[in-house]
Parts: C-alpha cells; structure tokens; sequence
C-alpha cells in the first residue's frame, strides 16, 4: 500500500476519449512531415477520404477537418443556419444542450426538445414537434452523448426528418465505429465524427461527411468563404478545385490512415460487436461489484464508454488520480453539473478489447476498497469474463 509509482503515463488510457491507440498507429504519426501539396501527402488525404467513406457508409463527400470535434459542430452551424431557418434540436445531454448555443448565434430559431441527461430522445417526441413545426428547415442531435454514456435513435429520427426535407446534422462524433451507422441508409446530410474516439486515432481531427441537400442549403446560406467554420470551402476549392482551404494537419492524417486501415481491415460489423461486448462487460463487471449505471435502462447505454454513479463520500478527482497513479488506468469523470455525480470507463477504438476493460475493472474495484468502499471485486470479475467471447 505505501508503495508509490510514479507513472509519467498510464498505461491504460480508457477515458471517453482520446483512448490508448494501436502501436501502429502511434508509429504512423511519426512519418515525415511533408508539405501538405507534396504529391504523396495530396494521395494520402484523398485515399484515407475514400476509406472514411467504407467506414460511414456513404456516396456523400467526405473530408476531414484539421481541428477538434467541437469546431466541425460549429462549422456546420455556421455553414447551414441562416437567421430565421427553424432548427429543431435535440439534447439529451452536455453536447446536444450546447449546440442550441449555435443555432443562436447563427440566428436560427431553435425548438428544443430536452430529457434528462441520462435518458433518450423518443422518435415519438421528434414526430410530435415536427407535425407542431412544419416549417423545420434543420434537425441537430448528438447520437452517442458521451458525457452520459447514453444513445439515442439516430436511424429512426434521422429517417423521419429526411421524409419531411428536413436537413440533418448529426454529432456522431462517438458513435461511429461503436455502433452501426450508415450515413446513406439513416439519411445523415452531415455527419461528424472524432478522429481520438471509436475510430482509434489521435485527437486533432474531424471526419465530416456531407449530403448534396446539405451543400444546397450552405450555398442557399452563403457563408463567409476563407473561414475555418465554412464546410462549403471544401466543396468549392477541395472537390471541386483540388486545393486544401488551410494547411492539412500532415503527421495527424497519417495516424488517422493507419486507424482507418485497421478498423476495415477489421471489418465495420466486428469493429461494433467488439466495441458492444466490452461494453456487456463494463456494465456486467460493474453491476456486480455493486455499482449502479447512470442511464435509466441498459438498452440506452452507449457501447463507447459505460458511466456509473459515483459512490457517495468519494472525491472524483482524488479517486481517478489514485487509479491512475497507482493502477496506471485513466478514466473520466462527468462533466459540469454532472462532475462528481459519475464516472466513465471509456472502451474505445484501440481500448475495446476484453482484456482492457479487465484490467480497468481490477483497477476500479481495488481503487475503491482502497478509498474504503465496500466492491465486491471477484464477483465483478467473474461477471465480466463470463461474457468475454
Ligand atoms: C468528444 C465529443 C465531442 C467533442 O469532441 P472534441 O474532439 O473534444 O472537440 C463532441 N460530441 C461528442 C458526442 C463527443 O463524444
């Protein structure tokens, strides 16, 4: 017990992302940094945007941005509002809530459709409010709300709102590679996605795809063009003029190439059932060991990270830093409100393997019982691998 280890990095890093990557992709990213109009860097991006088109399923184009999630989310606002278009938005946690913030300053007029952080939207809510609100012209959802760990019904809402022409913009920034999405078959106009989440890449990056409605309704819009919040310049100088807006983020797009490699070389569907049987296993091992999930029900639990309510007495920081420190495992707490109310074990991309969410199991349950709270480990453990196929 006093024997302390100074990790200058855990070994497993089972957040709700980034995540752990392959050691091939981490080699990856050490490849030369060329210049981004070097004739091999050009074939890589277009090549790994190909590939990213077998990942989501789709004939829409596909580009990937060099910034983080949340600026892709805001670009696609700001490239498809236009002040008066009735954005119908859906929040079922932290991320959903936030895009409201968008539509706002991009003048939309938002309708909101709000549960509680740790339940779904219905398909029934979103019929409701479109049957109210004829005149919708856009639908934003997140799909996967890591912050909650919970899902919502992206293929039926998605479907329903394409019936009605209604534009749509989905943050499945942790759900593909988690779960089956096929951007065609769901009618997704714009799809974003997270290079450090399901996909087993380093942060950094944004795969977008987009509809041809969609590039109708940003060039309706008319964004300011030269702009890293303008998706339409990437129809207009990179499809259709073959120049980058900005400079490509080099060394990030190989370790993305590299994922993508691995996760189709894999295949989509083992990719999925792979990322639901940790997820079996996060929830099974923690029910056991005597932790209650945070979702109401387990068929809205996420397959990309699994959150559990916090014990009472227990400073997440402290606990978290403990496991890291002494376990080597990395994990999330919630976020804002939710901040001491849960923990996330994320089981992500490279992490969604069995023998990851044991030992984080391990690492959890001794964690506690050094914090003095009654796990029962063994039974945990036991419940976990008895589902390990
Ligand atoms: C991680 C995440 C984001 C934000 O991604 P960043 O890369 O941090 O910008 C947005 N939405 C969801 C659902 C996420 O899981």
């Amino acid at each position: 017990m006093n024997h302390e280890i100074r990790r200058e990095y855990p070994d497993y890093t089972m957040t709700s992302g980034p995540c752990t990557v392959s050691p091939s992709v981490l080699q990856a990213l050490s490849n030369p940094a060329v210049y981004h109009y070097d004739p091999v860097f050009m074939e890589k991006f277009k090549d790994t945007c190909e590939k990213l088109k077998k990942v989501l399923f789709t004939e829409n184009d596909v580009f990937v941005i060099q910034g983080d999630a949340v600026l892709a989310l805001e670009a696609s606002a700001n490239s498809c509002i236009k002040p008066g278009d009735k954005c119908l938005n859906l929040a079922s946690g932290y991320y959903g809530k936030g895009y409201v913030d968008y539509i706002n300053a991009f003048g939309g007029i938002p309708i909101e459709i709000e549960v509680p952080y740790d339940s779904a939207v219905t398909v029934d809510l979103v019929e409701k409010a479109i049957e109210e609100n004829p005149d919708i012209k856009i639908l934003s959802m997140v799909h996967s709300e890591t912050p909650s760990c919970t899902v919502n019904p992206v293929k039926e809402i998605c479907q329903l709102a394409q019936k009605h022409g209604i534009i749509t913009i989905v943050d499945s920034v942790s759900g593909v590679g988690s779960c089956e999405v096929k951007v065609d078959e769901f009618g997704i106009d714009i799809c974003i996605v997270g290079s450090q989440k399901c996909l087993g890449a380093a942060p950094g990056l944004s795969i977008v795809s987009v509809s041809d409605a969609a590039w109708e309704k940003m060039r309706d819009k008319n964004p300011r063009r030269w702009s890293v919040l303008c998706m339409l310049d990437w129809k207009e100088m990179w499809f259709e003029k073959g120049n980058f807006p900005f400079t490509a983020s080099v060394n990030l797009m190989y370790g993305l190439d590299q994922a993508v490699d691995e996760v189709l070389d894999e295949g989509m569907e083992h990719l999925w059932s792979r990322h639901d049987l940790c997820a079996r296993m996060a929830r099974e091992g923690l029910k056991a060991m005597g932790f209650e999930l945070w979702a109401v029900s387990e068929d809205i639990c996420a397959t990309c990270s699994t959150a559990f309510k916090l014990p009472e007495g227990v400073d997440q920081l402290k606990f978290r830093y403990h496991l890291r420190d002494r376990y080597g495992v990395m994990i999330s707490a919630g976020l804002q409100a939710h901040a001491d109310k849960l923990l996330r074990l994320g089981h992500m991309g490279y992490t969604a393997r069995p023998e990851f969410v044991m030992a984080a199991l391990a690492a959890i349950g001794k964690s506690f019982a050094d914090f003095g709270i009654e796990a029962d480990l063994s039974a945990g453990l036991v419940s976990a691998a008895a589902i390990m196929e």
